[in-house]
């Protein structure tokens, strides 16, 4: 067996040269977080033969006995399924309601609410918590929303896997290699 040194590339950055990580039927493995995995453990598992290159970047490593590209995009060879429950985070809640306040739709200086306030016992669940800019959660304040006439745009719930994946997909992370694109925005582009 060949054991596999490798040595980053000269303009190798502290977090760079992640691949974007595909299941096997090609879609991200995981939108939020994007699924990235660093260079080191894509170089490993193209050895180990678990996962495709689709793309590549236009730097390479080097180990004794062989020099390679850096994979940008691999997928899995055998398929995972996503039938996990979404954590209850504040990331996924604003995510969820898709970063903007459920009553005047705001998306400057989000918070949560409590729909019922704790004061009258109301929990801190995917259906009681949702975003609320802070003048909407100010003016809200301890009471029900119904009763100052303020109205949520839709009743919170617990999302599935596959919804806040879906909600991902709006919602574009910052820093994207071109080679991701293709498997990250098709659709989108058909839309425009
Ligand atoms: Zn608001």
């Amino acid at each position: 067996m060949t054991q596999l040194v490798t040595h980053a590339p000269p303009s190798f950055a502290p977090n760079g040269w992640p691949a974007l990580v595909l299941n096997a039927d090609f879609r991200p493995l995981s939108y939020y977080p994007l699924s990235l995995w660093p260079w080191q453990e894509v170089v490993k598992s193209v050895f180990l033969e678990r996962v495709d290159v689709v793309a590549e970047y236009d730097e390479y490593v080097h180990s004794p006995s062989i020099t390679m590209r850096l994979p940008s995009v691999i997928a899995l060879r055998e398929f995972v399924k996503q039938d996990r429950q979404p954590a209850f985070t504040r990331f996924n809640v604003f995510l969820r309601d898709g970063f903007k306040c459920v009553y005047c739709g705001s998306h400057e200086d989000l918070t949560f609410d409590h729909l019922v306030p704790r004061s009258k016992g109301g929990r801190t669940s995917w259906d009681n918590i949702v975003a609320a800019c802070s003048p909407c959660n100010l003016r809200k304040g301890g009471r029900m929303a119904h009763e100052i006439n303020m109205h949520p745009s839709h009743r919170p719930h617990r999302p599935t896997t596959f919804q806040l994946q879906e909600q991902g997909r709006k919602f574009p992370p910052n820093h994207l290699h071109d080679t991701w694109l293709d498997y990250l925005y098709w659709d989108v582009e058909l839309e425009m």
